[in-house]
């Protein structure tokens, strides 16, 4: 049985910066990465947007050349699942019937795309986007566009496929459960500014709607019912509708968790020399009030990644990171940065109708968060006010012709 020093489940964002910060922090010990997925690490975020719109090739999106993994001796062992984690004697089962032995272990798998669970759910023409596998079909099928589609869920995901499938000529339907657009995420300030602009492109916005059944015929899909008794036709339907974190192994092996794996501050989870970071970790976050949440996004999974390695060297540094997010949808760039977790007040910064704005967040007259539309200036200086709760009147802060620098 082959032994390794580490062994990196996974091969996203967190799981190829884990490997990079191991090097970059002096690391000489052998790396393992055995991933599910086929190809070499790769950037998600690119999957509902430049590369589901064609804009860039799958070359651009890869995290590093190919050939860097060779050159900083990283082993990738891909197109493998780890089905089991013996924690005692520090071994994996690989889905190969392979198994391999290790000295630390970092899961970073993540997740998977939520299922939709309806009747008629399994039918052809239903796709996800969290690989590229799923895009690869997902554009194989829109094919030189002008399809009908139905999206279910109007999270990030949702809403930048929506706006490539517009420019690519299709005819779009979201359909949302909740009475707002990115309800989960944002305030409803954004919400409303988000849903107006997808409308203005042609998008048919369906809130306070639910799905009961996707219809079908010969095996692939012709409609999405909704639960006001309507039928949708479509000729393909996707759902962004979440992700299920990918940690049944570690929980089978013991490990503490139940939303996600539970880990410390240093990505430690509840078993011995196994670390876990990124869209699988749930951890307190100082930015959340110190709750215990799981953060999905590319910040996070570098943020811990690089926590991780620097504990298994010795380093250690809580982990305490700037939450921070973008979303690109048509013309509009949404650079979020703080959580806005318990807010109790927005401030308007800017005039939506010019489609250069911020809301900002606060709680007990603090400032929590900001989420910045096409204003990267506001952004980038709102970050201090986040990272020291700065107290600001809410006058001031709305006043867009003060810098949020000059407030401090
Ligand atoms: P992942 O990147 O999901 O990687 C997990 C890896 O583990 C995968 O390679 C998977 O195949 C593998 N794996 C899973 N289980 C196993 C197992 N048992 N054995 C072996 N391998 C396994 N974030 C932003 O900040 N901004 C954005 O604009 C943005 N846009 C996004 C758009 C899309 C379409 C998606 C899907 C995500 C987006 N995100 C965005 C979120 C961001 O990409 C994720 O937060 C980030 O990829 C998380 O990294 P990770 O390493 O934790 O997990």
């Amino acid at each position: 049985m082959e032994h390794y020093d580490v062994v990196i489940v996974g091969s996203g964002h967190g799981g190829a910066q884990a490997a990079i910060a191991l090097r970059q922090n002096g690391h000489e010990g052998s790396i393992l990465m055995v991933s599910r997925d086929r190809n070499p690490p790769y950037e998600r975020p690119p999957l509902s947007k430049e590369y589901l719109a064609g804009d860039k090739p799958f070359e651009r999106i890869q995290i590093r050349p190919e050939q860097f993994w060779a050159d900083k001796d990283v082993e990738l062992r891909l197109g493998r699942n780890v089905n089991e984690v013996d924690p005692i004697a520090h071994e994996l089962g690989l889905s190969d019937d392979t198994r391999v032995t290790y000295r630390k272990l970092i899961w970073a798998a993540g997740g998977d795309a939520r299922r939709l669970s309806c009747p008629g759910c399994d039918l052809g023409g239903i796709h996800y986007i969290r690989s590229r596998r799923d895009v690869d079909a997902l554009k194989e099928e829109l094919g030189s566009g002008g399809k009908r589609a139905v999206i279910i869920g109007a999270g990030y995901i949702g809403l930048e496929a929506a706006a490539v499938l517009r420019k690519l000529d299709c005819q779009v339907t979201v359909v949302e459960m909740l009475d707002r657009v990115l309800a989960r995420v944002a305030g409803p300030d954004l919400s409303d500014f988000y849903a107006a602009y997808h409308r203005e492109q042609g998008v048919d916005l369906r809130l306070s709607t639910g799905v009961e059944t996707i219809e079908g015929e010969g095996g692939r899909v012709t409609g999405v019912l909704t639960d006001s008794g309507e039928t949708i036709a479509c000729d393909i339907v996707i759902a962004g509708i979440g992700i299920v974190s990918s940690v049944g192994p570690l929980i089978a092996a013991g490990a503490a968790g139940s939303n996600g794996v539970d880990v410390d501050s240093y990505c430690r989870t509840t078993l011995d020399d196994i670390y876990a970071i990124g869209d699988c970790a749930a951890h307190a976050n100082p930015y959340a009030d110190n709750k215990v949440i799981r953060l999905e996004s590319v910040q996070n999974a570098n943020d811990m990644a690089t926590c991780a390695a620097k504990a298994i060297m010795g380093d250690k540094q809580d982990y305490d990171a700037v939450p921070w997010f973008w979303s690109n949808q048509y013309d509009l760039r949404l650079q979020t940065v703080g959580l806005s977790i318990g807010h109790d007040e927005t401030v308007l910064r800017g005039d939506p109708a010019e489609r250069k704005f911020s809301v900002i967040y606060l709680r007990e007259g603090r400032v929590l968060a900001l989420d910045c539309v096409n204003n990267t200036k506001d952004y980038v200086q709102g970050r201090k006010l986040v990272m020291d709760r700065a107290e600001i009147d809410p006058d001031l802060l709305a006043d867009a012709s003060v810098p949020l620098k000059e407030m401090r």
